[in-house]
């Protein structure tokens, strides 16, 4: 049976180190890390998201400054909010919670934040970094809490076989790019699935470290697991509870009852990779303040 990888505590052990660092911070600089997020309207899931963020920044310490926009903002305004917070100097890390109205360009959006304040690190001047392996740069959140992960559980790396199955560009390019990095958190030989792959399975049999992000239930079943693997399971779908069919629950997109009694380790969800993605960005904007002040 697999030891099911305990994402809350491994947040909330990364998140006590940042607050002390923060506090150091603060009595030697006399200054807090500051996060701005950024919400056009009201889609319920990202002022859910947007809340957590800022409760979050409040418990390590980092000031939190919400700018809550209508619906119909317009794309110029939204563009010189964000022209303001990259002057600001108080503010170290922009946000833009995603997704924006559809008459926003998101691209314009994430182009116009200034790279070094782009803690979510989906600037294309952090991608290249990221792909260069430039240790100045912004992982992005849910990619960067998987790999924290998965070097908790596997000891050495080096030329680990990891599959990622999935290629958006937040989780499955961002993590295989990350991982066949020459560094000690990654170092690993890297496969990438998609639907065009005829036969996932071929792929995902092969893996000693398997990430998922699909983004659909049950993509990963137990005879697609080698026996042993370290199995991260990125997806967040509901479904109808089927213990109570007037209920909806959470589950992965791996199967965990079978992957489970295969794998050696694997992530519960929710509980695994969910709480390192808000932990991640608390840690990317401590970085951007030290790296804007020089510490
Ligand atoms: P996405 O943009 O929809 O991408 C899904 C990817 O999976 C695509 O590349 C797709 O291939 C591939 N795929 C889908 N079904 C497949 C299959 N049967 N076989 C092989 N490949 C398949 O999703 P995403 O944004 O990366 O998110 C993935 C999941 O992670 C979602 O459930 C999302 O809710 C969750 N998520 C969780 C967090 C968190 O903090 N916990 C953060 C982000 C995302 P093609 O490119 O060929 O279409």
């Amino acid at each position: 049976m697999a030891v099911i990888i305990d994402g809350k505590a491994v947040a909330a052990e990364l998140r006590d180190d940042i607050r002390k660092e923060v506090f150091a911070l603060r009595e030697k600089t006399g200054k807090a890390p500051g996060l701005a997020v950024v919400l056009v309207g009201e889609n319920p899931a990202s002022q859910v998201y947007v809340r957590m963020k800022g409760k979050g920044c409040e418990e390590v310490g980092i000031a939190s400054y919400q700018h809550l926009l209508h619906a119909e903002t317009s794309q110029e305004a939204l563009l010189s909010l964000i022209n303001k917070l990259n002057a600001a100097p108080d503010v170290n890390g922009i946000l833009v919670q995603l997704p924006l109205p559809a008459h926003i360009n998101e691209s314009a959006i994430i182009n116009a934040i200034n790279p070094r304040k782009d803690v979510d690190g989906f600037h294309p001047v952090n991608v290249g970094k990221v792909v260069i392996g430039d240790e100045d740069c912004f992982s992005p959140c849910t990619p960067y809490g998987c790999q924290v992960l998965i070097n908790r559980h596997v000891k050495d790396l080096k030329g680990k076989h990891l599959v990622v199955v999935g290629r958006s560009n937040i989780v499955g390019k961002p993590l295989a790019n990350m991982m066949v990095q020459k560094n000690k958190m990654a170092n690993c030989v890297v496969t990438v699935c998609h639907t065009a792959a005829p036969d996932i399975a071929y792929y995902t049999r092969q893996a000693d470290v398997l990430v998922v992000a699909a983004g659909r239930p049950d993509t990963v079943r137990g005879d697609m697991v080698k026996e042993g693997a370290v199995v991260i399971d990125v997806g967040v779908n509901r479904v109808a509870d089927p213990a109570d069919p007037s209920k909806t629950k959470l589950v992965g997109d791996v199967n965990f009852d079978e992957v489970s009694k295969v794998a050696s380790a694997i992530t519960p969800v929710p509980g695994g990779v969910g709480p390192l993605t808000i932990t991640m960005l608390l840690a990317n904007t401590l970085k951007a303040f030290k790296l804007q002040n020089g510490l």
